[in-house]
């Protein structure tokens, strides 16, 4: 089956841009997942076909008009009514791995690409639109960020990474960041790799894993070390599921 992709955006020459390289490149010429980039400005109504407007209120920049938004959406929606519809604010929610995970087994997605100041805030009250952020910057247009979303689902749809990794040891999957990795040549400016690493030993490899995963969390992401101790400590055995021995 393929992940349908449509992007409502006013640069549609930016799809499939990065995406059309590499894994996410093949994938698409394989017929894994489609992208349809769908040009905001043919829904504008008057002569000179605008989609802004001065912000209500005053201040600078100008504001995504929220009759031509709909308008987008609704042929979107028509065309894909099972596909999430999901806007790139950082007014949104962070994107999460597993609501990447979420989205990747569905049957595709509708990314909504804000530019200037954004949009009219009512689009989000008249439309089913979940509002997404891909972190606390500011970009210059959704475009980047939805090229990130997709990217970040292509690599799940099946057959895309192939056999090697189903990638469940990634940063973010166990909750932790993953541990850090290492290869030849075993001695780099003066620098070795950890010996443990060269042991064979692979119950004490897994263990010295573990060990580095959970104190580079702990130490560069508090915000993440605090929530995988929570729910350690709320459920010994649901932690260790999530983990994934
Ligand atoms: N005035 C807005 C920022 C507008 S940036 C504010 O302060 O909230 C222009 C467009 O870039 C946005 O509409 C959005 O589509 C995109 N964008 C910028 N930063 C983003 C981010 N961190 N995540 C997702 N989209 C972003």
């Amino acid at each position: 089956m393929t992940f349908a992709a449509q992007i409502l955006t006013l640069y549609p020459e930016m799809f499939p841009g990065p995406l059309g390289t590499s894994l996410a490149g093949r994938a698409l010429a394989e017929g894994t997942w489609s992208c349809d980039p769908i040009q905001i400005r043919d829904f504008a109504t008057d002569k000179h076909r605008s989609v802004d407007d001065t912000p209500a209120g005053g201040g600078a920049g100008m504001v995504l008009k929220p009759d031509v938004i709909a308008s987008a959406v609704d042929h979107a929606l028509a065309r894909q009514p099972d596909s999430p519809v999901l806007a790139m604010t950082p007014r949104g929610r962070p994107l999460t791995q597993q609501r990447v995970r979420e989205l990747a087994a569905g049957p595709g997605i509708t990314l909504l690409c804000g530019r200037f100041e954004g949009f009219d805030e009512r689009i989000f009250e008249g439309r089913p639109i979940e509002p997404v952020s891909i972190g606390d910057f500011i970009l210059s247009g959704g475009e980047t960020a939805a090229i990130i979303v997709l990217d970040a689902c292509i690599r799940l749809l099946p057959g895309v990474m192939g056999a090697a990794s189903s990638g469940d040891d990634e940063s973010f999957e166990t909750g932790l960041l993953e541990y850090p990795h290492y290869t030849r040549p075993q001695l780099w400016e003066g620098r070795a790799i950890p010996e443990v690493l060269r042991s064979g030993d692979h119950a004490k490899i897994a263990a010295w894993r573990k060990q580095r995963a959970e104190e580079d969390t702990r130490l560069r992401r508090p915000d993440l070390w605090e929530r995988y101790v929570g729910a350690r400590d709320q459920s010994p055995s649901g932690a260790r599921q999530k983990k994934k021995d």
